[in-house]
């Protein structure tokens, strides 16, 4: 679903991509970890093309990256993505939200656009809220319905940038909880994050990168055990 092929990425002088290769099958949950600074946010960004690369091929189930214009926009729209910060529209209600990318990016007529967000704001239980504005809702909630609305779009793919680092501790788990429910159901999944409950329960494979390369590639089971490489060995004992 996801491939990327020799992917290199500068910036300046900094070498923050160093030949990434990642294949992700369909259906699979990939959780990246890895110290502050390796890489990891630069790597999600990549796959959608916010952050362009220097060299190296990246596609989605099958389609190369294009450079710019209306595929790249039909693109991004099958990749969706969660950020730390939730950058929900402040003067639009829950529900609006959610509608807006199918209408405005997929075409969708209103009156089905609003059964789409109902339903998924459903799942990700929180429609009761849908005719509140975002301020009024907590980070928790807002995290569920940056969800909902990257769900809206009918990804192919999901892609998680340490969703629940910015939550306050009570509300990392309603989080986690719809994310792994997704993993569930199918979703092919890039998380990155900082929370090993999840990573463990979660994750197809973990991925370890330092200093912009990908050090380990692993089922969590033998990543977390038995860490072959001295980096992600230190990185395990200062986390856990
Ligand atoms: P991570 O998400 O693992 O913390 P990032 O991908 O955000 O790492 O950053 C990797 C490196 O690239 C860091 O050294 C960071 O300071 C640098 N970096 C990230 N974005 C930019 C940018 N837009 N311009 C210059 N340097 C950047
Ligand atoms: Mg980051």
């Amino acid at each position: 679903m996801v491939s990327m092929v020799d992917v290199q990425k500068h910036f300046g002088d900094l070498h923050v991509l160093k030949d990434i290769n990642l294949e992700v099958p369909a259906g699979q949950v990939v959780v990246v970890l890895g110290p502050s600074g390796s890489g990891k946010s630069t790597l999600c960004r990549s796959i959608n093309r916010l952050e362009p690369i220097d060299s190296g091929r990246i596609s989605i189930d099958g389609v190369p990256l294009p450079s710019e214009g209306k595929a790249l926009a039909q693109l991004r729209a099958d990749v969706g993505m969660v950020f730390q910060s939730f950058n929900l529209f402040a003067h639009k209600t829950i529900l609006q939200n959610v509608m807006l990318g199918p209408v405005k990016v997929r075409g969708m007529p209103a009156k089905k656009a609003e059964e789409l967000a109902l339903s998924l704001l459903e799942r990700v239980g929180i429609a009761s809220q849908k005719d509140k504005l975002p301020a009024q809702l907590s980070g928790g909630q807002q995290q569920r319905v940056a969800i909902a609305r990257a769900l809206a779009m009918r990804p192919k793919v999901m892609l998680f940038d340490e969703p629940t680092s910015a939550l306050d501790p009570e509300m990392v788990n309603e989080v986690l909880d719809v994310m792994t429910s997704l993993a569930k159901e199918g979703m092919t999944m890039l998380v990155v994050t900082h929370e090993m409950g999840f990573a463990r329960r979660a994750a197809d494979r973990v991925i370890f990168m330092a200093d912009g390369e990908i050090v380990e590639d692993e089922v969590p089971d033998t990543f977390f055990t038995t860490p072959s490489s001295a980096r992600a060995k230190d990185f395990l004992s200062k986390i856990l």
